[in-house]
């Protein structure tokens, strides 16, 4: 048997900062103790053959092959890229299995790139630090998948460590890990609606941005002040999709500060204002998610909102160490469809 190589790469959820990440701002991932585990095996001839946890029939595809819409198009796009960056020089044969659910705003498409990146990297004996590894990452979403997502959840799954968030610049790709407080948990809820980023609605939202981002002259929406652009003529909704983002930077800077000072009531309150800009200014959220955000906060959370590129997928909601359990409990009788997915804290 060809000799194997194995990559892993954890889920991620965003404590706050939605859509800022290729608009110049910052976000605020953790990883999740949910992930992904690849097997690689490198190939002489050009097949890209794929087995997965989550699929019940394997995928045969070719390196040559266009994205068309399958569950194997990031795993070729992947080992493209690994062709590109010369850790192989061919196909490869790959067994995954994932903890992580797909579609639900915790970064699987991310997570499983970044770890076939990592097991071919192992194939060559080295080769592109863990950064590099992300930005060619988010080229195989952006360039291959056709996804226009920023850098957050290749960063994060790459380089994202328990028990810390992410305080990453996104225009300068600086970043601290910084300790999450102790004595709080984010617990992350699923709504039980899904969506594929490849669905056209977050395609939508970049758009708007990018109209924005012409008519300001700017890659950097959230760098904006909020003055020049509420004084500004333009159309409502770039107008708004700008003020999301402006706000978003403004709130994840403002809830570093209090997570480092342990002011998780502010933290919170951030988090509620973070879920009001996403549903009034961005319109990424759907009714069923709102309702779960607001009986988060009603159970006693400090504070919720929608994570990860909307339309569907994943809460977050920050509570007090030992509340989950009950919180949990009055929340899934009101949410039959939801379910309690991973926490994140301190220890
Ligand atoms: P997410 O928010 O989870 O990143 P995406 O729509 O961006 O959602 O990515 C989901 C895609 O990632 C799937 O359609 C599939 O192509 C790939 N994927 C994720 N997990 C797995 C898995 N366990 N096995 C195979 N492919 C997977
Ligand atoms: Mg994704």
């Amino acid at each position: 048997m060809a000799e194997t190589f194995t990559g892993t790469a954890p889920g991620r959820v965003n404590l706050i900062g939605e859509h800022t990440d290729y608009n110049g701002g910052m976000v605020l991932p953790a990883a999740l103790s949910i992930g992904l585990e690849v097997t690689l095996a490198p190939r002489t001839d050009s097949a890209v053959a794929v087995t997965s946890n989550g699929y019940d029939a394997p995928a045969i595809r070719e390196l040559s092959d266009d994205a068309v819409g399958e569950w194997s198009d990031p795993c070729v796009g992947a080992i493209r890229e690994a062709n590109a960056l010369d850790l192989l020089s061919g196909g490869a044969t790959l067994d995954l299995h994932s903890t992580i659910p797909e579609g639900s705003g915790l970064s699987s498409s991310a997570a499983l790139i970044v770890a076939i990146l990592k097991a071919a990297r192992e194939a060559a004996g080295g080769g592109p630090d863990d950064v590099e590894l992300a930005i060619a990452a988010r080229r195989v979403e952006n360039y291959y998948m056709g996804v226009p997502c920023g850098i957050m959840d290749q960063m994060a799954v790459a380089l994202a460590t328990p028990g810390t968030a992410m305080a990453l610049d996104t225009k300068a790709l600086s970043y601290d890990l910084v300790a999450l407080p102790a004595g709080f948990e984010m617990a992350v809820v699923h709504s039980g609606l899904t969506r594929k980023l490849t669905d056209g609605r977050y395609a939508a939202r970049k758009v708007e941005c990018d109209a924005a981002k012409r008519h300001f002259g700017t890659e950097d929406l959230c760098l904006l002040d909020e003055a020049t652009v509420e004084a500004v003529d333009l159309d409502d909704i770039p107008k708004r999709r700008t003020m999301h983002c402006l706000t978003e930077h403004a709130r994840v800077k403002y809830a570093l500060a209090a997570m480092q000072a342990c002011d998780m009531d502010s933290f919170g309150a951030l988090m509620n204002e973070s879920h009001a800009s996403m549903r009034d200014l961005f319109e990424m959220s759907l009714p069923e998610i709102d309702a779960l955000v607001e009986s988060a906060t009603e159970f006693g959370a400090l504070g919720a909102r929608l994570t990860g590129g909307g339309f569907g997928g994943c809460i977050v909601a920050c509570l007090k160490s030992g509340q989950r359990e009950a919180w949990l409990a009055k929340l899934l009788e009101r949410h039959p469809d939801a379910r309690f997915i991973d926490a994140v804290s301190a220890d």
